[in-house]
């Protein structure tokens, strides 16, 4: 027999009554005011490219300087956290400010928990716009450790150095925010031939081919734990029929992403997440 006053009942009263409604009321500005204090509290990260070594002082200047004192405000004695790409987290205090500069005195430097566990090289072919830029946040947030950016038969640019200076700078704000202590690597822009002589220097390479119709990257990957992998990404016009024969003849694999086609951007962040989120454990 159906519980007629069961039935009766509003779904959300089932999981919530008037007692636990009221509590979650009550709480709600606690939980608040601890994400605040959180925030607030929890000790920054800075990027700088000094020796991190427990019980000497660092000196922080220029844009990570501004960012400490200027924009984060932070104070003489407070804790934050120093990294230099080496995959470390520096713990230290701030022993003094002043108006150029900040010296930070290290007292722990311990493995950061949140590097990637894989080996992830993305091969990109330069494209328009501030696409890089998109690409080197993402991919740094997402974990991929290196970035070879190279040219393309329909590469159709006109400023072809792909503004790769401006790039590390990128990293470094992504691994800020996302708490890694190591950024992308980023070379380029190489030519064609080059970046295939760099990717068969990895133990697996694929090509994200839109024309092919068979084996996805899902599939492909299947087996590449503890493999340092590679994928190759064609510019907004795709590859060459001569690109592809040379990538083929060099025993690259193609995968497909699906059956639609993406942006070149959208396809570079779609793989590397794919590829690292199958291969981290
Ligand atoms: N101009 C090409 C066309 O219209 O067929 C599309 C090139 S697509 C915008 C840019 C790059 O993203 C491709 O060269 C490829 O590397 C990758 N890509 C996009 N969609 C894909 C898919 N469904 N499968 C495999 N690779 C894809």
């Amino acid at each position: 027999m159906p519980n007629k006053n069961l039935e009766a009942t509003p779904r959300r009263l089932i999981f919530f009554g008037k007692a636990e409604k009221i509590s979650l009321l009550t709480s709600f500005p606690l939980v608040l005011s601890f994400l605040l204090c959180y925030h607030l509290f929890m000790a920054k990260r800075y990027y700088t490219t000094e020796k991190l070594t427990i019980g000497k002082a660092v000196t922080l200047d220029g844009e990570e300087f501004h960012h400490l004192k200027n924009v984060m405000r932070t104070r003489v004695g407070e804790e934050v956290i120093l990294f230099n790409g080496d995959g470390n987290d520096a713990y230290g205090r701030v022993k003094s400010l002043d108006k150029n500069s900040a010296a930070i005195f290290i007292d722990k430097v311990i493995p950061c928990e949140h590097e990637p566990s894989c080996d992830v090289t993305l091969f990109q072919a330069v494209c328009k716009g501030d696409k890089l830029s998109l690409i080197t946040q993402k991919i740094t947030e997402l974990g991929a450790k290196e970035m070879v950016v190279f040219y393309s038969d329909f590469t159709d640019i006109k400023d072809k150095t792909g503004k790769l200076d401006k790039l590390e700078r990128v990293s470094i704000s992504a691994a800020k925010q996302c708490k890694r202590a190591s950024l992308v690597k980023i070379s380029g822009v190489v030519s064609f031939d080059e970046m295939i002589k760099k990717a068969k220097e990895l133990d697996e390479v694929y090509v994200a081919y839109e024309h092919h119709q068979g084996t996805s990257l899902i599939e492909a990957i299947k087996n590449t734990a503890g493999k340092r992998v590679g994928i190759i990404i064609g510019a907004e016009g795709g590859f060459s029929q001569n690109e592809i024969d040379k990538l083929l003849n060099q025993k690259i694999v193609p995968v497909s992403l699906g059956k639609r086609i993406l942006r070149t951007e959208t396809a570079a962040i779609a793989s590397v997440a794919t590829i690292i989120f199958t291969m981290e454990k």
